[in-house]
């Protein structure tokens, strides 16, 4: 029995709350890196055709068991022209080894681009659901108001949004957004690649309950009840992230690591309203 809580999706399906990220492994290393993960005991990968490694992804999950693994991926910032978004999307699927995914998302919403419209893009994934070769279909990045330009326009939801979220950007609107209309929220860097876990708040925490400061961090958002995927390429890192099951962080806790929120101070990554970056 996994000790990974499942997370219900508005498709009926669920989603492992844990997963392992790997945004910005290498190719050469990521067969080991998910190989390491799964033996570990993730059975949640998070890539994206901008990771360049979807392909190594497919090797080490098809050595393990396709139907035992959760795989998400994410359409690539070149591609939100509804024809080069399906064949995009059977790359994916040539790459993962599979003749379906399990999560399918706009990476990013471009809103500076395409003339502002992603919701063309948006109808395209809607097919992917309808014919079943993505079992669940969401966006990463979006923003309230772009979520609310999908709801006018469009009939269906996502089944997540996969955003920025740690103590220093909580991303408390587009989270409450999230719950009211059925969007799981997957929390993107959840330790911020690491700028959080030095934080006194955070060190002093994980003094306190005789954890380390990333699984405070990472238990934190598990209690939000947000999704999360941590990277590493270490194996006793990736151990480290998974034990987050045992223990628990009670509300004054909780509520201190929130108080860490810096808003849009806080943000490490791009902000959405204005990336606009095409890869090569
Ligand atoms: P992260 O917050 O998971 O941090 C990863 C870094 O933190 C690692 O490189 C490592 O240096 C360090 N680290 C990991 N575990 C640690 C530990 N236990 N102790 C100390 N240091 C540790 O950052 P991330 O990789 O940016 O985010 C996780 C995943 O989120 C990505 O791999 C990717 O799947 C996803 N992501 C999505 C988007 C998006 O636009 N949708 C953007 C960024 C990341």
């Amino acid at each position: 029995m996994s000790p990974v809580p499942q997370t219900s999706l508005n498709t009926g399906t669920t989603i492992p709350q844990l997963g392992f990220g790997v945004y910005q492994i290498e190719p050469e290393q990521t067969v080991e890196a998910v190989s390491t993960a799964l033996e570990v005991g993730y059975r949640h990968i998070d890539t994206a055709q901008m990771y360049q490694n979807e392909a190594q992804v497919g090797e080490a999950v098809e050595t393990f068991g396709r139907s035992e693994v959760f795989i998400t991926s994410k359409l690539n910032n070149g591609f939100h022209r509804p024809d080069d978004a399906r064949r995009a999307f059977d790359e994916t699927l040539t790459k993962l080894r599979s003749d379906s995914v399990d999560l399918f998302l706009i990476h990013w919403p471009l809103p500076t681009l395409y003339d502002g419209d992603f919701v063309s893009t948006w109808r395209v994934l809607t097919e992917l659901l309808s014919d079943g070769r993505a079992k669940a279909v969401g966006v990463s990045n979006f923003q309230v108001p772009h979520l609310e330009r999908l709801a006018a326009e469009t009939d269906v939801v996502p089944a997540v949004n996969q955003v920025e979220v740690h103590p220093y950007l909580t991303n408390e609107a587009v989270r409450a957004y999230g719950l009211e209309h059925g969007i799981v929220t997957e929390a993107w860097s959840p330790i911020a690649q690491g700028a959080v876990l030095d934080d006194p708040v955070i060190t002093g925490i994980a003094e306190q309950v005789g954890r380390t400061p990333a699984q405070v961090v990472l238990r934190w958002h598990v209690q939000r009840g947000d999704v999360v995927f941590p990277k590493s390429t270490t194996p006793a890192r990736i151990r480290e992230n998974f034990a987050l099951f045992d223990f628990e962080l009670d509300e004054d806790a909780m509520s201190a690591v929130s108080g860490l929120d810096r808003g849009e101070d806080g943000r490490t990554g791009p902000n959405p309203d204005v990336f606009d970056y095409l890869p090569d």
